[in-house]
């Protein structure tokens, strides 16, 4: 694909057309918007924008249309597939400027937001209505409800409540010519032709840009409980996984960490926890409702398949201190880990009673390729990350030899039944790995579709599809 530098008439155009207070062209806005946090990636845009309502974007996208210029959008930042960056330069366009929470419909449970609102801001806004938000990303104090929307995200407390699809209603988005639809109806049911609206999530911004967003909310819940499960082998802890579930029953969270995640966010973050010689694995598990004694017994029943697989010691977390130090150590595993060395991060997901035979292989491909690996990740959906070290690995191997261990990786993860993303999206740094997982056929499905949104191909090109 063929695409145009921003001359001088160009951007004349856009500032006309969305205010030249809204389009930034010095050097330093061009370096903040270069990055995300996928690894030490750069890629800088020609222009960065930042609209601040639904006819600008459309304004800008007709002008970007007509001239083939890119148009890659963003939002928190925060994503790991490097899915926002500017790789063909053109436009960065920020959604940082639509920041209203329009409604929160009560009477529906339902609410309707701006893509450019902090997650956390808005899950916060609808708990003050006695009303749950559930989809928390661990990077949700600064990412955007339009950037998890674009990536399908997940989080934590998707193994009892579902990913952002299930609470995603109704978008309204721009198309890449500039006309504006909304995908849906603002109802729980939707028998009406080709469902849009699940097209547009995790799409990367790849097909269209959002601008509001109506999400299905529910009550809130008054209690937690969490506990912590050591185990002296990766493999009892994976096992244990699936086994919680065939007893019946279904936490709010369940997380696994290895040790060395763990002594690392120790060091990093200096979080008081007594990890103790024996443990290499832990499950992190939580249960919510409103009913304390229902809680317990599940608890109980959970103590019982712990046990059955080898667990040395549960620990409950008591106060809303201790709660908040066990999810803040969860919470800052990644950036430790990146404190600590170079690394690169895989996001697997598999049937959960494949964890096992997932982390064991992980390991054995680490002990192949010379390198070393930390994983923890959202075990009850059966999601590891995977933060591969690069330690005492030569930069000729780190360059040339790893993509070949991710390789195995991948092809180890689909023969289980898995897929190589289960909620960090695609975007740049799995785009080759695609073809692992996707035949020729089912990748020029996407190719076409793709076409048939954006025939100029100016929407967030390079994401998603290898060889556009
Ligand atoms: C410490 C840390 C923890 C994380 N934990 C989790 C986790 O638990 N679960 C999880 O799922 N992810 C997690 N992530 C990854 C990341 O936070 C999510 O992918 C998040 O949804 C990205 O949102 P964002 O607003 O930062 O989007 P960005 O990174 O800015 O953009 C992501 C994609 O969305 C597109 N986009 C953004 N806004 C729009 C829009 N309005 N219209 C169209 N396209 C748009 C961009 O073009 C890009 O393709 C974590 C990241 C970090 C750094």
């Amino acid at each position: 694909m063929e695409y145009t530098k921003i001359n001088s008439a160009i951007l004349a155009e856009i500032e006309n057309a969305i205010g030249a207070a809204n389009v930034f062209i010095d050097d330093e806005s061009l370096a903040n918007y270069a990055h995300d946090e996928t690894e030490d990636l750069k890629y800088f845009p020609e222009v960065v924008v930042k609209p601040n309502d639904t006819a600008s974007v459309s304004a800008l996208l007709k002008i970007c249309n007509q001239y083939h210029v890119p148009v890659t959008p963003r939002g928190g930042g925060t994503g790991l597939s490097g899915a926002a960056l500017p790789i063909f330069g053109g436009v960065l366009l920020s959604m940082e400027k639509f920041k209203a929470i329009i409604d929160i419909d009560t009477e529906n449970l339902q609410a309707t937001v701006e893509p450019g609102v902090i997650t956390e801001e808005f899950m916060n806004a609808v708990a003050e209505k006695g009303l749950l938000y559930p989809v928390d990303p661990s990077s949700k104090g600064s990412c955007f409800i339009g950037g998890n929307v674009a990536h399908g995200s997940g989080g934590p407390r998707v193994v009892k409540y579902g990913t952002i699809r299930e609470y995603i209603l109704n978008l309204e988005i721009v198309l890449a010519n500039g006309d504006v639809i909304w995908t849906g109806a603002n109802t729980l049911k939707y028998a009406s032709g080709y469902n849009l609206t699940q097209l547009m999530i995790g799409s990367e911004g790849t097909l269209a840009v959002v601008t509001k967003i109506v999400t299905k909310l529910i009550p809130a819940v008054s209690q937690t409980v969490l506990m912590l499960g050591s185990f002296a082998t990766n493999e009892q802890a994976c096992a244990a996984v699936s086994a919680i579930f065939r007893a019946g029953i279904t936490p709010s969270a369940l997380e696994f960490m290895e040790r060395k995640g763990v002594e690392w966010v120790i060091k990093f973050d200096d979080i008081k926890f007594d990890l103790k010689d024996d443990v290499n694995a832990f499950l992190m598990i939580e249960f919510d409702g409103d009913d304390l004694d229902t809680i317990f017994k599940d608890c109980e029943k959970v103590n019982m398949v712990l046990e059955e697989f080898g667990c040395t010691e549960v620990l409950f977390a008591d106060t809303a201190q201790q709660k908040e130090d066990l999810w803040r150590m969860r919470r800052t595993m990644a950036e430790s880990v990146k404190s600590n060395s170079v690394y690169k991060e895989e996001d697997t997901v598999v049937p959960r009673a494949a964890l096992p035979k997932l982390i064991n292989g992980i390991k054995e491909i680490g002990a192949k390729y010379g390198f070393e690996s930390v994983c923890y990740g959202h075990a009850g959906d059966g999601n590891l990350h995977i933060n591969i070290i690069k330690g005492s690995m030569s930069d000729d191997d780190w360059n040339n030899k790893l993509k070949d261990g991710i390789v195995e990786i991948f092809e180890l993860t689909t023969v289980l039944g898995g897929t190589i993303s289960g909620e960090h999206g695609i975007g740049l740094v799995q785009r080759d790995y695609m073809p692992i997982k996707y035949s020729e056929i089912h990748l020029n499905l996407m190719r076409n579709i793709k076409k048939v949104f954006d025939p100029n191909g100016i929407l967030n090109p390079g994401k998603i599809t290898p060889n556009l």
